[in-house]
């Protein structure tokens, strides 16, 4: 069948053969995007989207290859089904399993895990068949049969340019804090709504949270304005393409503070045992570690940081980091720079690992998964992967 052909020529077919096309073309629509989630996998597991510049795999489809943030999720989701259970492939293409079905009960399998159950592949599986020919509703009112404690997936609709609705559970015991809330605050804010008690923590938080991150307040609220497509320039990033696991899903340091600390390396264990303490580390200038790095902090005073060891960054030049970074990912691939500023961790870019200083200089904040990306590059995805286990 010519797809370019089908416009011009439909209104000379019968009812009969118009619709006998149309399903034609649904099944086409079908198998093209089955292909569509195949390639998403390999570009998932060749980590592409890191090193194009993008934080996930879903910011990639959405700004690279331009789907819907909806249509994103559903085939991403619909991509880990498929890798999990590889059965619901054929199940999708023959058009017994729907994508948003397919997609809901990955999302279903993901909220089951988070909430510390588990699932056996062959429960998977069952529940995968059981999905198949439902409705969303009726696919909706199944899951929740099966798991009636879990709670509804949060979520938000753009209503305008300026509006946005949220639609969240809360539990009875939050539910009586804010009321507790609004009478503490019945003076300053008299019949205060819920958004607009909800403006005010999150600013007042917001706030704090900037000051000890040594950020101005407006840069958070920045447009990614650097965050411009350039496929072209993206082309050159493919040449050191390692296979590896999705590192999206996987943490390689859970205690990395607010500050972002660096994850643990190789390095980290090695030098746990002598891990220099805080204490130490300011320093006149007549007393400086002899392998110390100077770094000025403030008038008359001078932190010496040894390199090639861990140690725990003084505030003072965590704030610098932040604020020299601007509060975003620093990964840059031929002029793309990573819009993230999610789970933001201070990266050594000469690695401690290898000699590198903890000088302002040899420190920059990276996304996790652009942190993992360093690490991988200088350390080989076989050396890293026991530790994003
Ligand atoms: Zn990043």
């Amino acid at each position: 069948m010519n797809f370019m052909n089908v416009k011009m020529n439909l209104s000379a077919l019968t009812s009969e053969q118009l619709l006998s096309e149309t399903k034609i073309v649904v099944n086409e629509e079908r198998r093209i995007t089955a292909t569509l989630i195949e390639h998403l996998t390999e570009i998932n597991q060749r980590l592409l989207f890191l090193k194009l510049g993008y934080s996930s795999l879903f910011e990639f489809v959405t700004k690279e290859l331009g789907l819907s943030e909806g249509a994103t999720q559903r085939r991403i989701q619909c991509m880990r089904l498929m890798q999990d259970l590889p059965e619901t492939r054929q199940a999708y293409e023959e058009g017994s399993l729907s994508l948003s079905n397919a997609a809901k009960l990955q999302s279903h399998f993901q909220a089951i895990k988070k909430s510390g159950q588990t699932r056996t592949i062959e429960e998977k599986k069952e529940i995968a068949k059981n999905a198949e020919n439902k409705s969303q509703s009726e696919c909706d009112q199944m899951l929740t049969r099966l798991a009636p404690e879990l709670p509804k997936p949060e979520k938000t609709r753009i209503l305008s340019s300026t509006v946005r609705e949220l639609k969240f559970n809360i539990s009875e015991e939050l539910f009586k804090k804010i009321e507790r809330l609004k009478e503490l605050l019945g003076h300053s804010h008299p019949s205060a709504t819920l958004a607009e008690l909800m403006e005010l923590l999150v600013s007042s938080h917001l706030t704090k949270l900037e000051k000890a991150k040594g950020l101005q307040p407006k840069m958070v609220q920045k447009c990614d304005e650097n965050n411009q497509k350039s496929t072209a320039n993206s082309q050159k990033c493919y040449a050191t393409t390692q296979k590896s696991a999705d590192l999206t899903q996987k943490s390689t340091d859970q205690n990395s503070g607010e500050m972002g600390e660096n994850p643990k390396t190789p390095q980290v264990k090695a030098e746990k045992g002598r891990k220099t303490d805080k204490s130490n580390l300011v320093h006149t200038a007549a007393k400086t570690l002899p392998v110390g790095v100077g770094v000025r902090l403030s008038a008359g005073i001078r932190v010496s940081l040894p390199a090639g060891v861990r140690v725990a960054l003084p505030n003072a030049i965590k704030r610098q980091v932040w604020s020299k970074a601007d509060g975003r990912c620093e990964y840059v691939c031929e002029g793309r720079r990573c819009s993230s500023r999610y789970q933001l961790e201070i990266d050594h870019v000469h690695l401690l690992a290898l000699g590198g200083s903890n000088d302002l200089s040899n420190l920059k904040l990276k996304c996790r998964s652009h942190n993992a990306l360093s690490a991988i590059h200088a350390l080989g995805a076989a050396k890293m992967s026991s530790f994003r286990k």
